[in-house]
């Protein structure tokens, strides 16, 4: 054990999942060090996403202090024909973040320390009740727990199940984010106070506003943000599009500013041809868009003695549940409430924890692939790209 008054967790990926874990963990008495690959901070690299009360639970019940608006509401649902037309309109009132304020909050309410960035996952060795953690920089870390919060393609996965990847989907979404105020006043009435929508052929986009950079929801300073769901076959089609501006193939996604000069001229083509005008409207007004590929991915478990997974090393659901970040919240909550009796055997706490988490992680993923065959239609199976 690290110290003999309070328990230890190494947390693995510094992402949200990693975030809300040591949050969660330090809120029950724990002691985290969490170790992130990447050496900046993540914070420009997210979209937005729906604000799920999932996430709220977990701040407040980390006590992690945040802006009293977290999320820009949206008063209706509403869909839109190609042409333009409101096929259908109804009140249902929500409220969409960016993962930026999520990710910029819960840093926040970490101390200087917990975060040790630009150090990676090496290895790890279990006997009984201690785990040793072997990191990128040489260091051995001895810890009663091992949380592998480190993504779809997570390292600590592929230590305990070497043969199992996520499956590519069959289709991709394209994103862009873009200033308030860089759309045209008719496109900005059409989408006013509304999660619009235009879905049909075997495609979806959908669009809302989200805080500004800087977390505003101040109108003028809040930014769009449309992802447009699109089939794209693994091999050639789906290479092409992988390909950025440098040549470079990437695995899963492409960032903003990196699509090649063909790829996004296509994207803008596209969009004129086959999008309501304030939809393409949105799409020709994006200046750096971004690509990522949908993926599917169960563990068959999420606990391996003292090393466990959760977030996205544990489940990919796919994006239309709107609740990625909020899994990952989720899954972090119920551990530390599992684990707050120091008295309480760690190795029982881990296995209910386990019980409830991979039952609702397994919902969770076949409401989304259910959900993606309604909007996409029916995709034959594709290899992993
Ligand atoms: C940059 C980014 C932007 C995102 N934007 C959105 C969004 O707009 N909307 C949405 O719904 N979801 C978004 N997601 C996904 C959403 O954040 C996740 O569903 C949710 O946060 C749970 O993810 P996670 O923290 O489990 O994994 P991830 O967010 O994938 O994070 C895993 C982290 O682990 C780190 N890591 C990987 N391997 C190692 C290793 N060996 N050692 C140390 N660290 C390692 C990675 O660098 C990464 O920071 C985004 C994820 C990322 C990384």
């Amino acid at each position: 054990m690290a110290d003999q008054t309070s328990r230890h967790a190494v947390i693995i990926g510094g992402s949200l999942g990693g975030l809300f874990a040591a949050a969660a963990l330090r809120a029950v008495g724990w002691t985290v060090d969490i170790y992130e690959r990447s050496i900046s901070e993540l914070d420009s690299r997210g979209g937005g996403l729906v604000m799920q009360p999932d996430l709220l639970e977990a701040f407040q019940f980390a006590g992690i202090a945040h802006a009293p608006q977290l999320g820009v509401p949206s008063r209706d649902r509403q869909y839109l024909d190609a042409s333009g037309a409101v096929l259908f309109r109804q009140r249902m009132p929500q409220a969409q973040t960016a993962w930026s304020v999520l990710y910029n909050t819960l840093r926040a309410g970490l101390p200087d320390g917990v975060v040790h960035s630009g150090v990676a996952l090496s290895d790890f060795e279990q006997d009984g009740a201690c785990i040793d953690v072997m990191l990128s920089n040489g260091q051995r870390v001895r810890a009663d727990l091992l949380i592998g919060a480190d993504g779809p393609y997570s390292t600590t996965r592929s230590l305990l199940l070497p043969d199992d990847f996520p499956d590519y989907a069959g289709y991709v979404a394209w994103r862009g984010l873009l200033p308030e105020t860089a759309v045209d006043r008719t496109t900005a009435a059409r989408l006013a106070d509304a999660f619009t929508f235009q879905s049909g052929d075997g495609h979806q986009l959908l669009t809302y506003l989200i805080p500004g950079e800087d977390g505003s929801t101040r109108a003028g300073e809040r930014r769009w943000n449309w992802v447009w769901y699109r089939p794209l076959a693994a091999g050639a089609p789906l290479d092409a599009a992988l390909t950025d501006r440098h040549r470079v193939q990437r695995a899963l996604s492409v960032p903003p500013g990196a699509l090649s000069d063909e790829i996004g001229a296509r994207l803008q083509a596209d969009a004129r041809e086959q999008l309501a005008p304030a939809l393409a409207a949105l799409v020709h007004a994006t200046e750096a868009p971004f690509l990522q590929v949908i993926q599917d991915y169960r563990a068959p478990r999420l606990v391996f003695g003292r090393a466990l997974l959760l977030g996205d090393a544990a489940f990919v659901a796919r994006p239309h549940t709107g609740a990625g970040a909020a899994k990952a919240a989720a899954n972090a909550v119920a551990l530390a409430q599992r684990l707050r009796d120091p008295e309480r055997p760690i190795d029982e706490a881990l296995k209910q924890w386990e019980a409830v988490e991979w039952r609702n992680g397994v919902r969770l993923c076949e409401f989304g692939v259910d959900l993606g065959a309604q909007i996409m239609g029916d995709l034959s199976p594709h290899p992993a790209p």
